[in-house]
C-alpha cells in the first residue's frame, strides 16, 4: 500500500474497537482507546501549529501515553524524533541541536536534564507525568477530540532515529512510514508469528527495535504485552504471567538470564521462539537447554529498515539469510563482489523500493559513504557460505593493520572473552614504531575474579595467531558503553604507558 501504517488503525478499530492492542504491566489497551488517544494528541499538535515535516522530540519512558504521542504524530506527518531517556550532557545538545525540533514532550523528570544540556536555543517543552501541568500529555490524551486530516503516505519521514553512536557522532536516520512498516514484517517473519501469538516487549520505544513491535498489531492478530521495567530476576515470571509466545532480544539480555540460579519458572512460560541480534553462538545451545526455546539471531540495522538477516534454519554461527526485501552481498575495499567464504563488506541493497533508507538528517558526508550507487554499505565485515547464509564479523572500523596482516578486533576479543576470568574486551589499534598499528586489549575481569594479566597473554598466545596477538593488556574497571550496551572504542585511550607490554 502506498499509505503509512497508521491507515490500519481506523479500519482495526472499527472491526473490533474492544480487542486488545496491547497490556501495559497488566492494563488492557484496546484499539479503540489507542485511536482516541491518537486522535486527541494528534488534534492538540495541530492545534499547536505544528505542519507536517516538523519535528517533535519525545523523551518519555514506554507508557500508554507515549505509545498514543507515537501514532499520534504518525497520524499528523510530524517527525518523531525519539530520545533515549538516558541521553543528558553534550550527548542530548548534540541531538537536539541536530534534528532542531520544533517542540519537545518530556517525561516531567527530564526537563532539568534537558534545561541543563547547554542548549543554545531551547524548543519548546510540554511535560508528561506533571501532575501540576494543565497541559499534561496524560490530560491530553484523556480527551474525546477528533482528528482528521489525510494519512501521511508511506514515503513520507516518519522518524529521524539516530544510530547507537558506537563509531562516532550517533547519525540521524530518516525512517520512512514504509521503513517501519518494513521493519515490523521483519519482526514478523523472524519470529514466525502466527495468530493469537502474544508478544513481550520490554524495550524502549526510543529504538527501532521497540517501535517495530508498536505496529505488528495493525498487520495481524497479534497481541503485545509491555511491561515498564525489565526485571531479569523476574523476568520468567513476568513472561509467565502475561502469557507471552515471543521474546526478543539485544545486547546481553539472554546472557543475563543463563547467569540466573536455575529455578522451576525457568520452564514455566509459553514461549515459542526467542529472536533478535548479538547473541554469540556458543549462547544459542545452552540456553534452549535450559528454558526450551530455540534462538533464531538476526542481523540488521535502522538504516536497513531493521532486520537484513535473520537465520530461521539455524545455521551455526550464521545470523542467516535475507529478508525478502533486501539482498547483501560481500565486497572488496575496491567495491568487488567476493566469493562465498571471502571477508569483506557486507553491502545490502533494497529489492523492494523503499526498503533502504534515503540518508542521514544533515549529514551529506556520512550519507554519501554509506549509500553508494544505492547501495547501503554498512562498515560491517562478514562471509557468506554458499546457500547464502550470513556470517558476521565485526565492524570495517574494528579491523587493524598489524604489520602487514589484517587483524579482526572481534576475533581478538572473542578469544580474550572465553577466558574464564575476563568478563569484557575491546581491542584498538594504536600506534606502532614500526609498521602500521599494534593492537591494544583492554580487559575487564568478572567480579571477585582474579588473573594477571601474563596469564591471559599467555592463553592468547595458544589460540591466536602471532600477528593478532595484542602487544599491550590494560586491566579496565568500567568501558565506556552506548545507551545500548555497545563499546564506544574511540572513546578508550590510546596510550601504552602502564601498559602490559
Ligand atoms: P553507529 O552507526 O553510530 O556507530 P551502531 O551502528 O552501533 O552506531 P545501531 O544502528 O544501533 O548503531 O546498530 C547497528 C549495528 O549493530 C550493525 O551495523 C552491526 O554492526 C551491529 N549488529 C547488528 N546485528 C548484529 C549481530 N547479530 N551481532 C553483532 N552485531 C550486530
Ligand atoms: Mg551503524
Amino acid at each position: 500500500t502506498e499509505d503509512s501504517f497508521v491507515s490500519l488503525l481506523a479500519s482495526r478499530a472499527a472491526r473490533g474497537p474492544q480487542d486488545v492492542f496491547a497490556t501495559f504491566n497488566g492494563t488492557p489497551i484496546t484499539f479503540a482507546r489507542l485511536r482516541q488517544a491518537s486522535d486527541a494528541i494528534a488534534a492538540w499538535l495541530a492545534r499547536r501549529g505544528l505542519s507536517r515535516g516538523e519535528r517533535v522530540a519525545v523523551m518519555m519512558r514506554n507508557s500508554p501515553d507515549s505509545i498514543a504521542v507515537l501514532y499520534a504524530l504518525a497520524k499528523t506527518g510530524l517527525v518523531w524524533v525519539p530520545v533515549n531517556v538516558q541521553q543528558q550532557g553534550e550527548g542530548l545538545r548534540y541531538l537536539l541541536s541536530q534534528a532542531e525540533p520544533a517542540l519537545v514532550l518530556a517525561d516531567v523528570d527530564f526537563l532539568p536534564t534537558i534545561a541543563a544540556c547547554g542548549l543554545q536555543q531551547a524548543p519548546p517543552i510540554v511535560a508528561s507525568r506533571d501532575p501540576a501541568a494543565a497541559e499534561d500529555i496524560a490530560r491530553v490524551a484523556a480527551r474525546a477530540d477528533s482528528f482528521e486530516a489525510p494519512v501521511p503516505k508511506a514515503d513520507d519521514l516518519f522518524a529521524i532515529s539516530y544510530t547507537s553512536g558506537t563509531t562516532g557522532r550517533p547519525k540521524g536516520v530518516m525512517v520512512t512510514h514504509r521503513m517501519l512498516a518494513f521493519a515490523a514484517r521483519g519482526a514478523l517473519l523472524t519470529s514466525q508469528a502466527r495468530g493469537g501469538d502474544v508478544f513481550f516487549v520490554w524495550e524502549p520505544l526510543y529504538h527501532i527495535g521497540g517501535a517495530q513491535l508498536i505496529v505488528i498489531p495493525l498487520l495481524c492478530d497479534v497481541r503485545l504485552a509491555m511491561v515498564d521495567r525489565l526485571s531479569v530476576s523476574r523476568f520468567w515470571q513476568q513472561v509467565g504471567q502475561c502469557g507471552a509466545t515471543q521474546i526478543h532480544y539485544l545486547g546481553g539480555l539472554l546472557q543475563m538470564l543463563l547467569k540466573q540460579p536455575a529455578a522451576a519458572h525457568d520452564r514455566a512460560h509459553q514461549v515459542r521462539v526467542a529472536w533478535g541480534a548479538g547473541l554469540p553462538a556458543e549462547y544459542w545451545q545452552p540456553f534452549q537447554d535450559r528454558f526450551g526455546i530455540p534462538v533464531v539471531e538476526c542481523y540488521g540495522m535502522t538504516e536497513a529498515s531493521s532486520f537484513t538477516t535473520c537465520n530461521l534454519a539455524g545455521v551455526p554461527g550464521s545470523v542467516g539469510q535475507a529478508v525478502p526485501w533486501l539482498s547483501f552481498d560481500v565486497r572488496d575495499p575496491a567495491g568487488r563482489p567476493l566469493a562465498a567464504g571471502e571477508r569483506g563488506e557486507i553491502v545490502v541493497h533494497a529489492r523492494q523500493p523503499g526498503a533502504v533508507f534515503a540518508g542521514y538528517y544533515r549529514a551529506p558526508e556520512p550519507t554519501a559513504h554509506a549509500l553508494r550507487d544505492g547501495r547501503l554499505h554498512t562498515g560491517d565485515l562478514g562471509w557468506r557460505d554458499d546457500a547464502g547464509n550470513l556470517f558476521f564479523a565485526g565492524r570495517m572500523t574494528d579491523s587493524l593493520r598489524v604489520r602487514g596482516e589484517n587483524v579482526s578486533a572481534f576475533d581478538v576479543e572473542h578469544a580474550a572473552s572465553s577466558h574464564p576470568a575476563v568478563d569484557a574486551a575491546a581491542a584498538i589499534g594504536v600506534r606502532a614504531d614500526v609498521g602500521e598499528q599494534e593492537i591494544k586489549l583492554f580487559i575487564r575481569l568478572k567480579p571477585g575474579a582474579a588473573a594477571e594479566l601474563a596469564d591471559i597473554s599467555a592463553w592468547l598466545s595458544t589460540r591466536l595467531a602471532k600477528y593478532q596477538n595484542p602487544r599491550y593488556l590494560a586491566l579496565i574497571d568500567e568501558l565506556p558503553y552506548t545507551p545500548s550496551q555497545r563499546v564506544m572504542k574511540h572513546l578508550l585511550p590510546a596510550d601504552v604507558t602502564g601498559c602490559y607490554d
